[in-house]
């Protein structure tokens, strides 16, 4: 499944995410969202991190706020809680708020990047961001670019 975005976010920013303990690139498709259940809380999603980047730890559990089966995840570079899988959606998930993203990072944990086009003039928004596996292919010779880091851009629901 290439494209699962909808129009509310074909407008919002990729972003990539680096660990904020290791610098270890956690995700290069990443969405700001903020948790439905407790709006409180600060999230990065994505679909799919890039290999390697991080690694699931423990058994899956749920939390009060549904019935998602979720299982955290932690950095492959330096092993600290970063954020969660979910491994199973919940019914009321699935029906309310899917955008198809089932990695979650924890905002506090990582640090955000900004995300440009291939001209490196605009910043990209997910609306031309390409396929996941074309876009991790791409990505591979892309590791040694220099970054430019941008602050922080509002809170927007992925509703
Ligand atoms: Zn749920
Ligand atoms: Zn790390």
């Amino acid at each position: 499944m290439p494209y699962n975005q909808t129009q509310t976010f074909f407008h919002k920013r990729v972003v990539k995410l680096e660990c904020r303990h290791c610098m270890n690139i956690l995700c290069w498709r990443g969405m700001r969202a903020i948790l439905l259940a407790d709006t409180s809380i600060e999230l990065y999603s994505t679909d799919l991190p890039p290999p390697n980047a991080v690694e699931m730890s423990g058994d899956d559990y749920c939390t009060s706020n549904c019935a998602c089966h979720i299982r955290d995840l932690v950095c492959a570079g330096c092993g600290n809680q970063v954020g969660y899988h979910v491994t199973l959606p919940c019914r009321n998930c699935m029906d309310s708020c899917n955008n198809g993203h089932f990695w979650m990072f924890h905002a506090l944990e990582c640090k955000e990047v900004e995300r440009m086009e291939d001209s490196g003039l605009k910043h990209l928004i997910w609306g031309k961001l390409p396929p996941t596996h074309e876009d991790l292919q791409k990505l591979k010779d892309k590791t040694s670019k220099k970054r430019s880091i941008f602050p922080l851009y509002p809170i927007e629901c992925i509703r």
